[in-house]
């Protein structure tokens, strides 16, 4: 079969032929519908080196997809072939404490996870391929009716990732409140219409682009602005009084992200970075808000991707999809880095 394989860090993905995975006892081979490319897929050819994760390449790039059952291990029940299914992708050990509640990224026995703080597609083989090896049943989530896996796979992570960092926020954000969304791409445009459709908050979106700002005006932010160095000022001042915003949420995770939402947050509020650029952000006793949370998210939670891909089912929450042939996926991720996508690209192979 084909697969867009990362050879080494430091290089472009290519597409090769390599042989088609038949599962052992317990495991499942689906056959990928869709496989959504991520920002983290540019940090990994971009940034990652040796040491920088406890696995390295070569491996098969899409750690977002949803298919079909294609063949069962022996041993596996609950599964029938032809059934649509989305892949959760963190993969954790299944027995520590964390993963027993379906919080796999946060798995605390990482000496049994089979590629710790991965996956399929971060150190395993994942979807960017006809068919992936799923290693344990568990991992497959069954769609609800109608939805269709090449607008789940964008789901079980540009979906799941907004969807975990806004629901933890949810007692912050009662009618009256105000969410900032900072970076409106991929995960950030999900994001917006998952606060739409959970919450009653206001929502301020910001980024560099200005399509990418037309798109979350589409999806019912009430303000969109192009960042600068006023914006924490514009963001204040679309808030009652000016106290700034109840929960932020960074999907780049720059310094200068992090600034901005340290600049625009409100006393007792949430600010969130999910984006993985490196920033940092210095807090001491009189540069933050009273009470601020800052805190880092990573993925989200089995019963979470379940709930995500209901709001997907009902139509609630509906990312815009750019597809793309599995031939063509590097053209995705150019695109990608030069930020000329719009929404989520799917690789459909
Ligand atoms: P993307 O490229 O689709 O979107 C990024 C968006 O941010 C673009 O619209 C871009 O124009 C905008 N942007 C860039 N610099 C900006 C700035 N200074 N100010 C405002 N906007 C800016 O990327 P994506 O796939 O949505 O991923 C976003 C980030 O989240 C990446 O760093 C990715 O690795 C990370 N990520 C984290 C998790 C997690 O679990 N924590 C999961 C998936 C992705
Ligand atoms: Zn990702
Ligand atoms: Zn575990």
């Amino acid at each position: 079969m084909r697969a867009l394989r990362l050879p080494n860090w430091k290089s472009e993905p290519e597409v090769v032929e390599v042989d088609e995975p038949t599962p052992g006892p317990g495991e499942v081979v689906v056959k990928i519908g869709g496989a959504g490319a991520c920002h983290s897929d540019l940090h990994l050819m971009d940034d990652f080196e040796n040491g920088s994760a406890p696995w390295n390449p070569p491996f098969t790039l899409g750690h977002e997809n949803a298919g079909w059952v294609h063949t069962l291990g022996t041993g596996v029940t609950g599964l029938a072939v032809g059934q649509p299914v989305a892949v959760y992708g963190p993969w954790g050990c299944g027995t520590c404490e964390r993963c027993r509640v379906g919080v796999d990224p946060y798995c605390e026995n990482l000496a049994g996870a089979p590629a710790p703080g991965g996956g399929g597609g971060l150190g395993l083989d994942g979807g960017m391929a006809e068919y992936e090896l799923v290693p344990d049943a568990r991992h497959l989530v069954p769609l609800p009716d109608g939805l269709d896996p090449v607008l789940a796979a964008p789901l079980t992570d540009a979906g799941l990732t907004p969807y975990h960092a806004i629901r933890r926020s949810w007692a912050k954000l009662p009618p009256g409140s105000t969410a900032v969304v900072i970076g409106v791409g991929g995960l950030g445009h999900v994001g917006v219409q998952i606060l739409k459709a959970t919450t009653a908050a206001r929502v301020i979106a910001v980024d560099t682009r200005e399509e990418a700002l037309k798109l979350a005006e589409g999806y019912g932010a009430e303000l969109t602005l192009l960042s600068g160095p006023r914006t924490a000022e514009e963001i204040r001042k679309a808030t009652p009084g000016g106290r700034g915003a109840d929960v932020v949420l960074d999907f780049v995770g720059a310094d200068v992200t992090m600034a901005l939402g340290l600049a625009a947050a409100r006393t007792v509020g949430d600010l969130t970075v999910v984006g993985i650029a490196g920033g940092t952000l210095p807090v001491s006793f009189f540069s933050v808000p009273y009470e601020l949370s800052v805190q880092t998210t990573y993925w989200g939670s089995r019963p979470e991707l379940a709930e995500v891909l209901e709001l997907g089912a009902r139509g609630l929450v509906r990312p815009k999809i750019t597809r793309f042939d599995l031939e063509d996926a590097p053209i995705a991720y150019r695109e990608m880095r030069q930020g000329s996508l719009e929404g989520r690209a799917v690789i459909v192979p």
